[in-house]
C-alpha cells in the first residue's frame, strides 16, 4: 500500500474499499481532504440537486456510511445505516415508526424493500430513493415509480475516484461535479477521446484526490457525455448518462454488444414479469443466442404466450435471438448486495 500513496503515511485518516464486485476488494486510503472535499461537499451537492431538503428524514441502506455524514450536512435527520442491524423487517419498520421520506439504497435492493413492506401491510412515506453503485433501467425505474409512488434519482461515483455526477429535479442524465473533477469519454480500444455523445469508457481525472492521486483513471464503466443543454434547474454544468455496466459485463450475441442493463429495459416493460431475472452466460466470447431466467408474476395464466412475446420483444428491440425461462416469483434467490445478473454455466 505505502508505495501507492502520494502523501506522507501520517496523512490517511481512512480507508474505504471498492466493492469486490469483480475481484478481491482493494482498500483505498483517503486523505482528510480527499474524503471532506472529495466525497463528502460533492455529494452533498448531488444530494441536494435530487432533492433531499432539512425537513426529510433520510434513511440510509446503500451501505455507503458517508450518505448518513450528508443528510446530516444538509439539515435533515438521517436514520443511520445501522438501525435496525441489518433485519430488513426492522428497518422498514423503522422507516415507518420515524416518518422516513428519502431511502438511500442500490436500486435493485430499494425494490425487495418495497416488495416486503407491501407484504408486511406497511403504509410508507418514502417519497424519493437516491439510488447509487448498480446500473437500472430506465423501464424498471418507472414501474416501481408508478407502483409505489415514489421518484427515483440516481447519483455516480467510484470509492477509486470520488463522487462525480446526480441527477437534478430535471432529470435528462446527471450532472456533473465539473469543477472538481474532468470526466472524459475514450474508445476503450483506441484509446481515442470521443465527442459528446458517443458512448464509451469513461476516465477521471479528480482534483481533489492526493492520497493517490486519480489522473485519467481509467473507470472500464460504459456512458457517455451528453452535448451541453442549458438545464431548466439553472445549473450549468454538464451532464453524463446514466452508467450502462462494466465493460467485463458485455455479453455477445452473434455480434451484437448487449448489457445486461439492455436486457432489463426490455423486461421491465412487460407487467406481466416480475423484477428478479439472470443472464445464462453458456460459453466465453459470443453467443448463439441471448439465454435469459426470470421471474413471472403468480397471475399470468399462459405462460407460452409470455415466453414468445419475450422473444419477440428481445428480437425487435436488441436485435437478437433468445431464449426464454419463466420461474415463479421467489425461484431467483434475491441479492444481498449488488445483484449478480450474469451466471455462467
Ligand atoms: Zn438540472
Amino acid at each position: 500500500m505505502k508505495e501507492k500513496l502520494a502523501v506522507p503515511w501520517e496523512e490517511v485518516k481512512h480507508y474505504c474499499s471498492t466493492s469486490g464486485t469483480t475481484g478481491a476488494p482493494e482498500p483505498i486510503p483517503f486523505t482528510r481532504n480527499d474524503f471532506e472535499r472529495g466525497c463528502i461537499n460533492n455529494l452533498c451537492r448531488a444530494t441536494w440537486a435530487m432533492g433531499l431538503r432539512p425537513i426529510d428524514v433520510a434513511q440510509n441502506l446503500s451501505g455507503f456510511v458517508c450518505f448518513s455524514r450528508v443528510s446530516e450536512a444538509l439539515g435533515a435527520t438521517a436514520l443511520k445505516e445501522h438501525a435496525g442491524r441489518g433485519n430488513l423487517d426492522n428497518q422498514i419498520m423503522l422507516a415507518k415508526t420515524t416518518g422516513v421520506t428519502v431511502l438511500e439504497h442500490l436500486p435493485s435492493l430499494a425494490l425487495q424493500y418495497f416488495d416486503r413492506a407491501k407484504e408486511l401491510g406497511i403504509d410508507l412515506n418514502v417519497r424519493l430513493v437516491i439510488g447509487l453503485g448498480e446500473p437500472w433501467a430506465e423501464s424498471y425505474k418507472k414501474r416501481v415509480e408508478e407502483e409505489y409512488g415514489v421518484t427515483f434519482k440516481s447519483a455516480y461515483g467510484l470509492t477509486e475516484a470520488g463522487e462525480l455526477s446526480g441527477e437534478c429535479e430535471y432529470g435528462g442524465g446527471m450532472h456533473i461535479s465539473a469543477d472538481t473533477c474532468i470526466l472524459e469519454v475514450i474508445d476503450p480500444e483506441t484509446h481515442q477521446v470521443l465527442a459528446p455523445g458517443q458512448e464509451g469508457e469513461l476516465v477521471v481525472t479528480n482534483f481533489f484526490r492526493r492520497a493517490v492521486p486519480r489522473i485519467r483513471f481509467r473507470t472500464s464503466d460504459i456512458t457517455k457525455i451528453l452535448p451541453y443543454e442549458p438545464c431548466p434547474c439553472g445549473r450549468t454544468h454538464p451532464k453524463m448518462a446514466a452508467v450502462k455496466g462494466r465493460l467485463s459485463y458485455v455479453i455477445n450475441v452473434r455480434g451484437r454488444k448487449l448489457f445486461p442493463v439492455d436486457v432489463e429495459e426490455v423486461l421491465g416493460s412487460i407487467s406481466d414479469l416480475g423484477h428478479e431475472y439472470q443472464i445464462i452466460r453458456d460459453r466465453p466470447g459470443e453467443q448463439e443466442r441471448l439465454e435469459v431466467r426470470v421471474e413471472h408474476r403468480p397471475d399470468v395464466k399462459r405462460l407460452d404466450d409470455l415466453e414468445n412475446r419475450l422473444k419477440e420483444e428481445f428480437n425487435q428491440k436488441l436485435g437478437v435471438p433468445s431464449e426464454v425461462e419463466l420461474v415463479p416469483v421467489g425461484s431467483i434467490g434475491r441479492a444481498l448486495f449488488k445483484a449478480q445478473r450474469i451466471v455462467a454455466t
